[in-house]
């Protein structure tokens, strides 16, 4: 793994990010721990927002890393800001974050979900499906009030990543199909909605993406889907969403693009596809989640137990996993990992780091070269800022770690750790088992 800044090693050979020893840091504020890189995280807010230029949207995903300081630092970048659940939208507004600036996505809206949007005056809704059409038109006539909304296409392309992180094609929970003709009834449907003001329209065609062609891909077929639909209806969107989706590096043969290429090719491709029909060129939004917070990420562990089996394979344990970690038992994500108290020392020994739940699937790193491991060792798992936290869960009733955020060489707690009452404060047991 090479280190560029903020990362860098100082003369005690321990790993330091933003000018903070990790190694330290683990000791005091204990392991597993979360690390976000405040420097990283606005970094890559600004290079969206000078990237796509003054009139188009950045919208963070809040789904990828959502608190309420990440809430505070995307509204501080004057990003826009995606949420999927009424637990999203509280966290957001309770962070002061302007609620029109506010996307609310999701393929099923509860109807409480929908007035809370409603009431809290959330800029924009995504509309996924004909159910939540009808139930947000009659909600928002109720409350007196015309909603902004774009409406979810299924663009019907293949995104080239994990089935699970795949939301584009026509087989999918999301969206309304282009090619069954769903799309276009919704678009007519949605501009009768007499409390609807349909701006424009989305597409999300999966994530962690490494090439560019499936991007320019969406942007052709939702431009020839809004020219068909303008012949139709005379109605054009003043809004393109293509949704996030970018990849990040997390392992040495990951070779994601970069966010100038991916922004100059939306804008290019957008640019053409509207000049070719004669069209208007409508805003262009993108919603990045795993972009800006996954490489803003790292995870400290506490190496425990490690397990040798000759000829076979070295286990080292750690002092978490699957529950602060749950990608690579989901879908084989693959991360990389230092010793970040040895950084000096050449790697020695080929290892696989599990964590320390009651599943053999609870593997963080099937293999990596590593100085031979000793108990007491801080690894160090990188790019862990995306789709960690917001995933983690309390198997085997592990709490759930705490999360600081570094700023040149500041530290603040911006998740508490969870404590051992925490795990018990929602139980409740009935009288007669006390007996
Ligand atoms: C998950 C999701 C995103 C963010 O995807 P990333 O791959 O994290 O950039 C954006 N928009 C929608 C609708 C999503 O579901």
């Amino acid at each position: 793994m090479k280190l560029v800044a903020p990362w860098s090693v100082n003369a005690l050979g321990h790993l330091t990010l933003e000018g903070v020893d990790l190694v330290d840091l683990a000791r005091t504020a204990g392991t597993p721990l979360y690390v976000i890189s405040e420097g990283i995280f606005r970094d890559r807010c600004r290079c969206y927002r000078v990237a796509l230029g003054p009139n188009n949207r950045v919208v963070y995903a809040g789904k990828a890393l959502l608190t309420m300081a990440i809430a505070r630092l995307c509204s501080m970048e004057g990003l826009f800001l995606d949420v999927v659940s009424s637990g999203e939208l509280y966290t957001a507004v309770k962070a002061g974050f302007p609620p029109e600036r506010l996307y609310f996505h999701g393929n099923n809206k509860s109807i409480q979900e929908i007035e809370m949007g409603l009431e809290l005056g959330v800029g924009c809704f995504v509309v996924d499906n004909q159910y939540e059409l009808e139930l947000l038109d009659a909600k928002a006539g109720a409350l007196g009030k015309r909603q902004r909304i774009l409406l979810r296409l299924t663009p019907g392309i293949e995104a080239h990543t994990h089935q699970y992180i795949s939301t584009g094609q026509i087989d999918s929970k999301f969206g309304f199909p282009i090619a069954t003709g769903a799309a276009a009834e919704a678009v007519q449907r949605a501009l009768a909605a007499s409390h609807l003001d349909l701006a424009g329209l989305h597409c999300h065609i999966g994530s962690q993406i490494l090439r560019l062609d499936p991007f320019r891909e969406a942007v052709r077929v939702m431009i020839d889907f809004a020219a068909d639909v303008q012949r139709q209806t005379g109605w054009f969107p003043e809004e393109i969403d293509l949704g996030g989706g970018l990849g990040i590096r997390y392992t040495e043969t990951d070779d994601p693009p970069s966010i100038e290429s991916y922004a100059e090719t939306l804008r290019q491709t957008l640019a053409e596809s509207c000049q070719e029909k004669g069209l208007p060129l409508p805003r262009l939004t993108v919603e990045p989640g795993r972009s800006i917070a996954g490489p803003a990420g790292v995870t400290l562990y506490t190496v425990g137990s490690i397990k040798t089996i000759p000829e076979v394979r070295t286990y080292v344990a750690v002092d978490g996993g699957m529950t602060d970690n749950p990608r690579p038992a989901l879908y084989q994500a693959r991360y990389e990992a230092v010793l970040a108290n040895r950084m000096g020392e050449p790697p020695a020994l080929e290892v696989a780091v599990v964590g320390k739940c009651c599943e053999s699937g609870d593997i963080i790193i099937p293999s990596i070269k590593l100085p031979r491991p000793r108990p007491g060792d801080i690894m160090a798992v990188f790019a862990t800022g995306a789709y960690n936290y917001s995933m983690a869960m309390n198997y085997n009733r592990l709490p759930r770690p705490a999360m600081v955020l570094v700023r040149e060489g500041e530290i603040s707690t911006i998740v508490a750790r969870e404590t051992l009452e925490d795990l018990i404060s929602h139980d409740r047991v009935p009288e007669r088992l006390w007996m």
